[in-house]
């Protein structure tokens, strides 16, 4: 392993091999998370008519200020009966349909209502308080963009467009297997040896975040017919990420076995720390990812690799991890080899995000990333990174 793939290369590598799954249509309830995969139109002006923006009376603006008969008042929800006649006022709540001939509503703030007639205050401007018809969206426009990612903003945006469904990508399913002879459930008695199992559970926690719908088999020990089992059927899926057994050990059987079943293997290991035996291949469509058993191994491998993989099969924009900024808290050591995820704390005070470096930064320690809710990216170099300086992160929350 002495030229290891960079980080860059090898998410490109993964990219390169991802084949978009079929799309489908969804409910846009059901569809958070999900990949749009045909830019969705407005089937109406958003919003739909002029409406009010606040609570008071629909005038024309050079009426104002004065005192003014009220010839009606339109509750949000109802049509007005007719144009505002001229010299008038009519009431109107939020959301209520500016009357034709009304350029202006005069908040209740400045008015007195005596109910036949409206004492406006002040003055009013054109245009005041209205929000024009189709201000958001015009009827046939794109409200979001295919290989969007549909988060709560989107869902919103595409419901308010009165769009009921969407075609997404199907969710990849992902099939998540842990070896290991030494690993046990929790809730049962360690005998000597063994440890808790958590690698499934913590990679299926962030595969869900990418869309995924992720089924756990059962822990699979460190012998030939219990690996070619498991793993060819984990090769139905349209991913299989396997924890453990990529290494160089005698016990680490996941690559060859898996070469035996036909998964061509595209790379194995990565100038990046922890977690560099990471294996992926091919089977057919299955894209097939080998973290490295280290649980700190698995949950940056999964975040980084996995998830990229992931979002490529459903055809997202941004299939590569997409990081935030902030200030290192503290100096970090570069490594010269290899790039590293360092586990890190976001503090809030003040106007930067100040990542905070955990204390027990190796592979192992899991228990101490509990207290992370971030990842810093630190590249490979010679020089240190000074406290202060920008780095890039990935959340973990
Ligand atoms: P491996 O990658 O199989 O060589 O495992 C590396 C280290 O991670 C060993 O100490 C294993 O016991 C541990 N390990 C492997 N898989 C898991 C898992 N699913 N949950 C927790 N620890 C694991
Ligand atoms: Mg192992």
């Amino acid at each position: 392993m002495s030229e290891l793939l960079s980080v860059d290369d090898a998410l490109a590598r993964i990219v390169e091999h991802a084949q978009l799954l079929p799309d489908e249509t969804v409910r846009v309830a059901d569809a958070s998370g999900r990949v749009l995969r045909e830019p969705a139109r407005a089937s109406v002006d958003l919003p739909p008519f002029p409406s009010s923006a606040m609570d008071g009376f629909a005038v024309r603006a050079a009426d104002a200020p004065g005192r003014l008969p009220v010839s009606f008042r339109v509750a949000a929800g109802t049509a007005p009966p007719g144009p505002l006649p001229a010299g008038t006022a009519a009431g109107i709540s939020t959301g209520g349909t500016v009357p034709d001939g009304a350029d202006a509503v005069a908040p209740v703030e400045i008015v007195d209502d005596e109910e036949t007639h409206v004492a406006i205050h002040e003055a009013v401007s054109p245009g005041q308080h209205i929000r024009p018809r189709g201000g958001d969206v015009r009827e046939g426009e794109i409200v979001v963009e295919a290989g969007a990612l549909l988060g709560p903003a989107q869902i919103g945006a595409l419901a308010a467009a009165g769009i009921a469904d969407v075609v997404c990508s199907a969710a990849p399913r992902v099939t998540v297997l842990a070896t290991g002879s030494e690993l046990r459930a929790a809730g049962e008695t360690l005998a000597a040896g063994q440890i808790y199992e958590s690698n499934r559970a913590m990679v299926a926690a962030v595969l869900a975040r990418a869309g995924a719908v992720v089924a756990l088999m059962p822990v699979v020990p460190d012998d030939d017919e219990a690996h070619r089992e498991a793993i060819e059927r984990g090769l139905g899926a349209d991913v299989l990420v396997t924890s453990g057994g990529v290494s160089m050990g005698e016990h680490d059987l996941v690559r060859r076995v898996e070469t035996e079943l036909g998964v061509s293997e595209v790379f194995w290991g990565v100038a990046v720390k922890p977690g560099k035996p990471i294996s992926f291949g091919v089977r057919d469509r299955t894209l097939v990812f080998g973290l490295p058993g280290n649980p700190v191994s698995s949950l940056v491998g999964a975040l980084v690799f996995v998830q990229t993989g992931l979002r490529a099969l459903q055809g997202a924009t941004h299939a590569l991890p997409r990081y935030g900024l902030g200030l290192t808290s503290s100096d970090i050591r570069r490594n010269p080899h290899r790039d590293e995820f360092v586990r890190a704390r976001r503090e809030d005070s003040g106007p930067d995000v100040v990542l905070q470096v955990i204390s027990g930064q190796e592979s192992h320690m899991i228990a101490r990333t509990a207290a992370a809710d971030a990842v810093i990216h630190v590249p490979r170099g010679d020089d240190a990174i000074v406290a202060g300086s920008v780095v890039r992160f990935l959340a973990l929350d």
